[in-house]
């Protein structure tokens, strides 16, 4: 077997069995490849590999300039995350191409992407970045449920955003617990937020995809696991 498939068939076993241990079903829980650097023709590789596997993956892009390389999967019917930081002269370029972005993290991003896809007449989902580890490094919203509530009724008053849920990126470290807790804390705020429309929890990446599982993530986002570690250097 390939090194690829090899890989996949490990990120589908730790998935599987972290969903087994917290009683809930690996099949709801959605999985967005993160391509960075990798080639269309890699990512191709793998898409195919996990629907051979029955599974079918989305792919998330970091950057709004690697968008185009997207277009040479178009045949796949994939659906297209944005899941990196996003510079608000891009949002145009985001809007037109991503399916949902998951990392909207501040009201002026809020607003930009309002008046965009206001301007191209289409509704845009959106996930809510939250910084639950608190560090500096990481964007995001503050793990506040009042100030969350503040920006879902910004979106909603826009008309064009569309809140689906919340995301998180773990807090980096070797402390389990509290990754753990970095990750907890996205399900606790959805819970405090108690909105109907927004359900969805993007978190758990290679090194904690089991914890998030555990904690609830219904979207997870794997880069490493599946590709192999990245080349810096490109
Ligand atoms: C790169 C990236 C991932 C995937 O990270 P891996 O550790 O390679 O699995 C997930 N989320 C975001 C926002 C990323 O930038």
């Amino acid at each position: 077997m390939s090194e690829l498939a090899d890989s996949i068939d490990q990120v589908l076993d730790r998935i599987a069995q972290a969903a087994q241990r917290a009683g809930r079903s690996a099949e709801d829980i959605a999985i967005v490849l993160a391509t960075k650097t990798r080639t269309a023709d890699e990512i191709r590789a793998a898409v195919e590999i996990f629907s051979e596997r029955g599974v079918r993956v989305g792919v998330g892009e970091n950057r709004a300039q690697e968008i185009a390389k997207h277009v040479d999967l178009e045949d796949l019917g994939l659906t297209r995350h944005f899941i990196g930081r996003l510079q608000t002269n891009k949002a145009r370029d985001v809007v037109r191409f991503a399916d949902l972005i998951h990392s909207v993290d501040r009201p002026g991003l809020i607003d930009a992407l309002e008046r965009r896809a206001n301007n191209d007449g289409v509704t845009q989902r959106i996930l809510l970045q939250v910084n639950t580890s608190g560090e500096d490094t990481k964007a995001g919203f503050a793990p506040d449920a009042a100030v969350l509530k503040d920006a879902i009724d910004r979106c909603r008053d826009g008309g064009t955003l569309t809140v689906e849920g919340l995301m998180t990126i773990g807090s980096h470290t070797g402390d389990e617990d509290e990754v753990r807790r970095s990750l907890r804390d996205l399900r606790i705020l959805r819970e405090d937020l108690a909105d109907g429309a927004v359900r969805e929890l993007s978190m758990g990446m290679t090194h904690d995809l089991e914890q998030a599982v555990e904690e609830g993530a219904t979207i997870i986002r794997v880069g490493s696991a599946v590709f192999g570690e990245r080349d810096y250097t490109k």
